[in-house]
Parts: C-alpha cells; sequence; structure tokens
C-alpha cells in the first residue's frame, strides 16, 4: 500500500487542546498547488477512551457541523478523561459548497470508505481517516441530517450487529443520546459507508439523523448538542450523567426498527409527490401514503403509493418534486420485544 499524500499539524498523544487541519493536496482548475485543509480538533487529557465525533461527512446537513464547532470551543481538556476528536466538516468542499457530494470530484464521502491513498480527494480523506484516526477510536458518532432530500424525526440509530458484546456496547451508547427516536436499522444505500468502517474494526458506531430539508433549526441544534454531551458523558470522557429526555420533561425516547428495505417507500413515476402524512403519523401497510401528480398530464389521475409497511412515518421526501427511484417515505416499526 502506498503512503497517503494526507498530513497534518495536530500531533495525537499529546496533552492538552490542539485544532488545526488535515491538509490533503488537491489541485484544480483555481489552485495548482492547493490543498483541501479539513478542520480537526483533538482535546486530550490522560487515561480514557478516545472518542471520534465527525460532522459534515455529507454538505448541507447543518446541526452536525454547528454543534461540533460549539463543542471545540467549549470543551477544556480538564473537563476530559481520554481523548475526543472531532472533525466538524469531514468532507470540508462539499460542506462549503452546501452539497451532499464534494464539488471536486462528485463523490459522496459515506460512500468511498475504506477510501483510497491515491484516489480522488474524497477518497483521499477517507482513506487517510480509515488508517489513522479510526484504529484510535474506542466509538465514533456520525452527526448526519436529512439534507436537503429527506425531512427526518429526530434520531439516533445503530445496525443489527452479529457481536454480541459489540451490540451490547453500541446498544448502550445509543440509549444514552437521548434523541425523540432510537432506530435499529437496516441500509439500504449500499457499501462504503463510514458505518461499516468502524464496525467492521468491532467498535461502537452511532448514527444521528437530526433535521433536514436543508434547513437549521434550534430544536434539532439542540437534540444533536445534547446527544453529543450525553455520549461523552456515558463513556466516561466527561463527568455526569446522560440527561435523559424524562428529566427535561420531554416523552421518553421512542425505540422503533427499520428490520428490511420495505421500510422505504420508493418513487415509480416521476412528478409531484404528495404525502398523506406528517412525520411521526400512523401508517397502515396496504394503506395509501401518498400520490403522485404528472403536472403536465392534467387529467392523468395520481399515482397512489400503498405503505408496504405498519408503523410511524419517520422520514419523508423533502422536495415537491420527485424522481423515478427517489425515496418519498420512510416507515419504522415496532420492536419485537
Ligand atoms: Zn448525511
Amino acid at each position: 500500500m502506498g503512503q497517503s499524500p494526507v498530513s497534518t499539524d495536530v500531533a495525537l498523544g499529546e496533552q492538552g487542546k490542539q485544532v488545526g487541519y488535515l491538509r490533503a493536496p488537491a489541485s484544480t482548475n483555481s489552485s495548482a498547488w492547493g490543498s483541501v485543509l479539513v478542520p480537526i480538533a483533538v482535546i486530550e487529557n490522560g487515561e480514557g477512551p478516545t472518542m471520534l465525533f465527525v460532522g459534515g461527512n455529507h454538505g448541507g446537513e447543518y446541526e452536525g457541523p454547528v454543534a461540533l464547532l460549539k463543542l471545540i470551543r467549549e470543551l477544556q481538556p480538564e473537563q476530559v478523561r481520554g481523548r475526543v476528536i472531532i472533525l466538524p466538516a469531514l468532507n470540508l468542499p462539499a460542506v462549503t459548497a452546501g452539497m451532499r457530494l464534494s464539488p471536486l470530484d462528485n463523490k459522496d464521502m459515506n460512500r468511498v470508505f475504506p477510501g483510497r491513498w491515491n484516489g480522488t480527494i474524497t477518497e483521499v480523506i477517507a482513506h487517510y481517516i480509515h488508517e489513522e484516526i479510526l484504529p484510535l477510536c474506542d466509538a465514533v458518532i456520525d452527526l448526519h441530517s436529512g439534507g436537503a432530500s429527506l425531512a427526518l424525526m429526530p434520531y439516533i440509530s445503530m445496525h443489527y450487529l452479529d457481536d454480541e458484546a459489540q451490540r451490547e456496547r453500541t446498544w448502550q451508547a445509543m440509549m444514552a443520546f437521548q434523541s425523540p427516536l432510537a432506530l435499529v436499522m437496516k441500509e439500504i444505500s449500499g457499501p462504503g459507508l463510514l458505518d461499516y468502517a468502524v464496525e467492521n474494526m468491532g467498535k461502537v458506531f452511532l448514527c444521528a439523523e437530526v433535521g433536514g430539508v436543508g434547513m437549521l433549526a434550534p430544536a434539532t441544534v439542540n437534540i444533536t448538542e445534547v446527544g453529543a454531551r450525553n455520549l461523552l458523558k456515558h463513556f466516561g470522557v466527561i463527568e455526569g450523567e446522560p440527561l435523559s429526555r424524562e428529566r427535561r420533561g420531554l416523552s421518553p425516547m421512542q425505540l422503533m426498527e427499520i428490520p428490511d428495505a420495505d421500510c422505504y417507500q420508493m418513487a415509480l413515476s416521476a412528478g409531484i409527490y404528495e404525502s398523506f402524512y406528517e412525520l411521526g403519523d400512523r401508517v397502515e401497510a396496504g394503506q395509501p401514503l401518498g400520490q403522485i401528480h404528472f403536472v403536465q398530464y392534467p387529467l392523468r389521475e395520481a399515482e397512489v403509493m400503498a405503505a408496504k409497511r405498519s408503523g410511524m412515518l419517520v422520514g419523508r421526501r423533502g422536495p415537491g418534486g420527485v424522481a423515478v427511484g427517489d425515496v418519498v417515505g420512510v416507515v419504522a416499526m415496532e420492536t419485537g420485544d
């Protein structure tokens, strides 16, 4: 394997708070010898677990970057036992552009793991994270939102894991996040996720999806900030007990699951999607979930889509327009136990 061209000005293993960059060379039309500077913070104090918080794995998802920028400024080494690594804008070119994919190579950071040392800029950054950062970590928390295309109920999620000990550690951590919803789920997104890279190393991985439709709202920022601090407390990296929703006068975190691809409702026609339900509504399998209108054919009846699963609508298409293959609805089911 070749040598990564990425370098950094932070020294892992050094005590204290360091804020710097991962520097990845990027030759572009506007910058011959330029680099992408991915911000990184390391806050380290004595013995303890290493936690990695990631924001901006996709651009256009704002809660993670905002919560993590605040955490970098607020967290002091004397409050920490162990090490906190924070990457508030992992796919920096995408975050800067407010786009899901990097405009430099049109790649989705969360589809290219484990990356390539001599690949495109997104692959090169992923490779460095995979080789140099992930092996140091005990737990990785990846903060997403629905971005421009999805509206999602705020949730923390984990995958179905085969290893019992890993599943239990991940489960305990998930329950500490204290968002309105917690999901155990199966993905339909294919390979290359940061999730799988971390899970394959036997570590704890959690994905938060908080917010969406290109917005940043006080409530979703708050859920992300409280959740991140709850996880730091859960792992004993900062002092205190995780702050439960009940103690804040809120309804308890609801636990549901997404066991298969039928929970994701897909558009089979292009048009304008009209959802019959709001997020959080109960839907029944076989009953109409929404319909697609065909604006250039006024006399053509709208195409009604029946829900394939009974449960709660936890996600739906953000913009009105849909193309064939777009996810228009996500239904989570009651857990078996
Ligand atoms: Zn995302």
